[in-house]
C-alpha cells in the first residue's frame, strides 16, 4: 500500500497511549484492591486480638468487683494474693468471657506466647484458631479475587483494545484506500475524456479519410465503453451500498448465457486478446440469477483477468458443477497475487499495493462489487493463486436449481445469452 499519511501515525500514537494510561489505571485498580483488603483483614485481625484484649479487662474487673465485695480480713491492701479470699467460680467467668467474646477461649495453659493469664493466674485467655485460619482463607481469598477480578479487567481491556486497534486499522486503511480511490477514479474520468476531447478536434479540424474516421470512431467508442463501465461499477456499488441493489432472478441455464458473455467480452476487448479458452462440465447447470447483474461480474472478472496479465494472455473460464452448487472459475495465468491479499481484494477500493499492478487503471471497486452480486445471489466469490507472477483464479459458486418443467432439456439459449 501507498505510504500512511502522518495523521493516520498521530491517531495511532494517541491510540497507544491512551491504551497505556488505562493499563496503567488498570494495574492501579488492583493494587489499591489487594491493599485495601489487606488493610480490611489486618484490622479484623487487630479486632480479634484486642477483642482478647477486653476479655481480660472484663474479667479482671469482675474479680475485683467480687474482692471489694467480699475482702480479706487478714490483708490489709485487700490484694488478691491472699489465699484467704475465695475466688469467683472460674467456670461462671468462662461462661462469661465466651458469650460476650466468642471468639476468646480460656485455657489451663497458654497455647500461644500471647495468651493473657487471667489476673487471679488460674487460667489463661486465648483466641480460638478457627476465626484466624478464617481470616487467612478469606485474606487468601480476596486477594485470588482481586488478582482473577484483575485478569479478567486487563483481558476484556486488552480484547477491547485489539478490537478496536483492528477497527482504527480497518478505517485507517478504507480511508487510505479511499484517498487512492479519488484519484483513481479522477484518472480514469479524465484519462477517457482528454482522449474523446482530442478525437472530437481531430474529426471536426482535419479531413479524414473514411478509413482513419472509422479508426477514430471505434478509439472514440472504447473510450465512452471505458467510462460507461467505470459509471455503471460507481452506480451499481452506490446502490449496493445502500441497499437498493434490486436483482431479478429467474431460472437461467449458465453454459449458453456464459458463452454469450464471455464472447462478447472478447469481442470488447479485443478479438483473441484474453486468450479465451472454455472448459464446460457436462451437465447443463441451471441458477436463480439476475443475468444483467451476474453479467458484471464475469465482466470485471474477465476485464481484469485482461488487465492484470501481460501478453499473450490465457485466460480460462470453466463451468462445473459442484455437489448443489454450480462454479464459474476465471483463471489467468497474469501477476498473480500474494497470499496475503487474497482475502483484501474483495474490500471497497482495495487495490494492491505492488507498482506492477498499480500502473494499471483500476478503481479498486470491480471485486467488491462481484461479491456484493454473489452474495445477493445467495453464493460467493473467493480468490486464489499459487503466488505473485502465477496467475490467479477467481471462484464465482451459486446455488443450483433443478430445471424448469417448462424447459425442454435440449432448450436453445437463444433468451438466457440475450443477456
Ligand atoms: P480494479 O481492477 O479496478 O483496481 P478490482 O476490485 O477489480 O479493482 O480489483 C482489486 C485489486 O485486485 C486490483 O487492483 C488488483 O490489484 C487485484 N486483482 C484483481 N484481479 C486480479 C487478477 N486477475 N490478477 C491479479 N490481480 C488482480
Amino acid at each position: 500500500m501507498a505510504n500512511r499519511a502522518p495523521t493516520f501515525s498521530l491517531q495511532r500514537i494517541i491510540f497507544l497511549a491512551v491504551s497505556l494510561v488505562v493499563c496503567v489505571q488498570v494495574g492501579w485498580w488492583i493494587n489499591v484492591q489487594i491493599r485495601e483488603s489487606r488493610r480490611l483483614l489486618e484490622a479484623r485481625t487487630q479486632a480479634l486480638f484486642a477483642s482478647r484484649a477486653e476479655a481480660w479487662q472484663m474479667d479482671s474487673l469482675s474479680i475485683l468487683a467480687f474482692i471489694h465485695a467480699n475482702p480479706d480480713p487478714s490483708s490489709r491492701s485487700g490484694a488478691i494474693e491472699g489465699r484467704y479470699v475465695p475466688l469467683p467460680d472460674l467456670r461462671q467467668r468462662r461462661d462469661a468471657i465466651h458469650r460476650r467474646f466468642p471468639h476468646v477461649a480460656v485455657v489451663l495453659a497458654p497455647i500461644t506466647s500471647q495468651d493473657l493469664p487471667l489476673l487471679d493466674g488460674r487460667a489463661f485467655l486465648t483466641l480460638r484458631p478457627e476465626p484466624l485460619i478464617e481470616l487467612q482463607n478469606q485474606r487468601w481469598h480476596s486477594v485470588f479475587r482481586a488478582a482473577s477480578e484483575g485478569a479478567f479487567m486487563v483481558a476484556a481491556v486488552l480484547l477491547g483494545f485489539v478490537v478496536m486497534y483492528r477497527k482504527l486499522e480497518e478505517e485507517l486503511d478504507l480511508k487510505l484506500r479511499q484517498r487512492n480511490f479519488t484519484s483513481a477514479v479522477t484518472h480514469e474520468l479524465k484519462t477517457p475524456i482528454a482522449s474523446l476531447q482530442v478525437w472530437t478536434e481531430t474529426l471536426f479540424t482535419r479531413s479524414l479519410g473514411e478509413e482513419q474516421r472509422l479508426r477514430v470512431r471505434g478509439l472514440m467508442e472504447k473510450d465512452l465503453a471505458r467510462l460507461r463501465e467505470l459509471v455503471g461499477n460507481l452506480l451499481d456499488v452506490a446502490r449496493a451500498e445502500s441497499g437498493s441493489l434490486v436483482l431479478h432472478l429467474a431460472p437461467l441455464e449458465l453454459e449458453p448465457w456464459l458463452r454469450g458473455v464471455c464472447e462478447a467480452m472478447d469481442e470488447r476487448l479485443g478479438p483473441g486478446q484474453l486468450g479465451l479458452k472454455l472448459e464446460f462440465g457436462p451437465d447443463p447447470l441451471w441458477v436463480n440469477a439476475d443475468p444483467k447483474a451476474l453479467g458484471t461480474v464475469l465482466e470485471n472478472l474477465l476485464s481484469n483477468a485482461f488487465k492484470y496479465a501481460s501478453e499473450p494472455r490465457q485466460t480460462t473460464v470453466t463451468l462445473d458443477g459442484d455437489g448443489d452448487d454450480a462454479l464459474i472459475v476465471v483463471s489467468d495465468l497474469g501477476h498473480g497475487l500474494a497470499p496475503k491479499d487474497l482475502p483484501r481484494v474483495f474490500h471497497r477500493f482495495f487495490r494492491v499495493g505492488d507498482e506492477m499492478t498499480r500502473q494499471v487503471a483500476g478503481t479498486g471497486l470491480g471485486l467488491f462489487l462481484v461479491k456484493e452480486i454473489v452474495t445477493r445471489h445467495g453464493g460467493d466469490a473467493r480468490a486464489t493463486s499459487r503466488g505473485v507472477g502465477l496467475g490467479s483464479a477467481f471462484t464465482i459458486r451459486l446455488p443450483r436449481i433443478a430445471r424448469p418443467a417448462d424447459q425442454p432439456a435440449d432448450a436453445p439459449a437463444g433468451e438466457a445469452a440475450d443477456a
